[in-house]
């Protein structure tokens, strides 16, 4: 049994109260790691923490230099550690080995690029101000928000955590993350190889405990200027409502029913596999996913055959193996979840062209198997509601406006895709989905200099690109009179009179 404890002020500790709780390996059902369980205290002395390294430490003074060094120190880390991280966050959450060491390498990737944007940031401008009655100079100052709660889902828990804490140690804010309860481990090995870095203690805190105590303290205490979520449409109300009442500045990733739109003179076998990448990639469990294939109406019958075929040939089975296409959903409830979607499905009358349940030669774990709906009206409970599971929902469509307004009849707006042979033609169409991401003849490419995020219901604000950094900062203008002269400062006459 692997044991974790929390990250609090660069000291590895128990919860306050002793409480622990064991992690499930999904693919077994078995306990695999004991972890230390947060509560209100242990959350309480980590904002302390934060607020403290923030207001008195040397971190957000640092320069981007420093900054950007302490960021490779922690990416080199990562790398030396990686095949070992790849196998506990393949225990932790059920992805297979080959995309959570894929995850790894990304997440390397990506701490350096943060590291390297620390120097690039344009965190001092001067602006032009023409409005002011005389000669002044305006500078633009970027500093950080102060302590950011940072709480992540478990679908990609060590790339979520990255995502959160790499723009925010580049732009000097200070942290309290908040991995999802189903898989802190990856987030905790994170914090070992940080706590073997040169940043400074209290910086970085980490702390495994529920979304209801940890998660909404976070919200809540005065001590926290900045909360970002990444995780469910239902959770981000929730966080928005309690931030309100501090106005703390809130970015959200949230949910997604994605559209991934084949127009009729799509290359259908990059096609099709693309659609099932787009939808069966971690076992659904991607929040940008393809769920709804729409198709032309004329090619319906042969996309099918063919996404029926190409599935057909997905393996599923124990995620440690580098042959598996297909491991375990994170948990028993997520695979419950999952097939009360797919239950749902059949009551409303879609018909099933391939899976719909869990694997026959699976008894145990979490597995459900990959699944295509045909006959799927948009209306439909399984086109409308994020499922996170590896369920597909074919939708016919008869001319490409009405693709594009069923697209768009969602409450979200993540990712998508169009495919096509004529590139123009697919971003035309791109170009009227309201989404915040269109892959043209692709699926699921992310960069950490291309913004992610959601139009509608799908968030606020975005992660990555520069907007995603520049989120955490706060904005100051400063004014610097070049006149240096009271009786040439006429404007003091709306107080004195002339
Ligand atoms: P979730 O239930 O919304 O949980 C996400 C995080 O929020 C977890 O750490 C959770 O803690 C915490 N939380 C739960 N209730 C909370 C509350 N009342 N106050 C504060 N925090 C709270 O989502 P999930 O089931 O873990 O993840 C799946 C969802 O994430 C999907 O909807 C998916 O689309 C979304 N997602 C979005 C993106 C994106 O970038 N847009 C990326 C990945 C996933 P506990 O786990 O301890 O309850
Ligand atoms: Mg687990």
């Amino acid at each position: 049994m692997h044991e974790y404890q929390l990250y609090i002020d660069g000291t590895f500790c128990d919860a306050a109260d002793g409480r622990t709780l064991d992690s499930i390996d999904p693919a077994t059902e078995a306990p695999w790691a004991r972890v230390a369980r947060a509560g209100r205290a242990d959350t309480e002395r980590a904002i302390l923490a934060a607020r403290r390294a923030f207001d008195e430490g040397p971190w957000p003074r640092m320069t981007p230099a420093d900054r950007k060094r302490i960021l490779h120190q922690i990416a080199d880390g990562l790398e030396a550690r990686s095949q070992e991280i790849a196998l506990v966050e393949t225990r932790d959450s059920g992805g297979t080995i080959r995309k959570t060491s894929g995850d790894m390498m990304m997440a390397v990737a990506q701490l350096r690029y943060f590291g390297d944007m620390a120097e690039r940031l344009p965190l001092e401008q001067e602006l032009e101000v023409p409005q002011f009655p005389a000669q002044s100079k305006n500078w633009l100052l970027r500093e950080p928000v102060g302590v950011c709660g940072q709480i992540i889902p478990w679908n990609f828990p060590l790339l979520m955590a990255v995502w959160k804490l790499g723009p925010a140690l580049a732009t000097g804010n200070t942290l309290v993350l908040k991995p999802a309860t189903d898989t802190p481990c990856s987030a905790l090995e994170l914090a070992r190889i940080i706590d073997q870095s040169d940043l400074p203690k209290g910086v970085v805190n980490v702390i495994h405990g529920s979304g209801a105590e940890c998660g909404e303290l976070l919200c809540t205490s005065p001590l926290v200027d900045k909360i970002a979520l990444t995780g469910s449409t239902e959770v981000g109300r929730r966080v928005q409502q309690l931030a309100a009442s501090t106005i703390k500045r809130v970015t959200l990733e949230l949910g997604g029913k994605s559209a991934n739109i084949i127009l009729d003179d799509a290359d259908l076998e990059m096609a099709v596999d693309g659609s099932l990448f787009g939808c069966f990639f971690h076992q659904g469990q991607a929040c940008e996913s393809g769920t709804r294939l729409l198709v032309p109406e004329r090619l319906h019958d042969d996309i099918v055959a063919r996404l029926v075929d190409r599935t057909r040939a997905l393996t599923i089975g124990d995620p440690l193996d580098f042959a598996t296409a297909q491991g375990p959903l994170v948990s028993a409830r997520q695979q419950q979840t999952v097939l009360g979607y797919i239950q749902s499905g059949l009551e409303e009358g879609a018909k099933i062209a391939i899976g719909g349940g869990r694997p026959a030669h699976l008894p145990k774990g979490a597995f459900v198997e990959p699944t295509i709906f045909t006959e799927v009206k948009n209306s439909m409970k399984i086109a409308q509601e994020e499922i996170f599971g590896p369920v597909l929902s074919v939708i016919r469509y008869r001319s490409i406006d009405e693709a594009i307004r069923i697209a768009n009849d969602s409450i979200y707006g993540l990712g998508g895709a169009v495919w096509s042979s004529d590139k123009d033609k697919a971003f035309a169409v791109a170009k009227q989905i309201r989404t915040g991401t269109v892959w043209i003849n692709d699926y699921h490419l992310l960069s950490p200099a291309a913004p992610f995020g959601g139009y509608k219901q799908s968030g606020i604000g975005r992660e990555f690109g520069l907007e995603g950094i520049l989120a955490y900062t706060e904005i100051k203008h400063v004014h610097v009179d070049m006149v240096d002269n009271r009786p040439a400062k006429f404007w003091y006459g709306a107080l004195f009179g002339a």
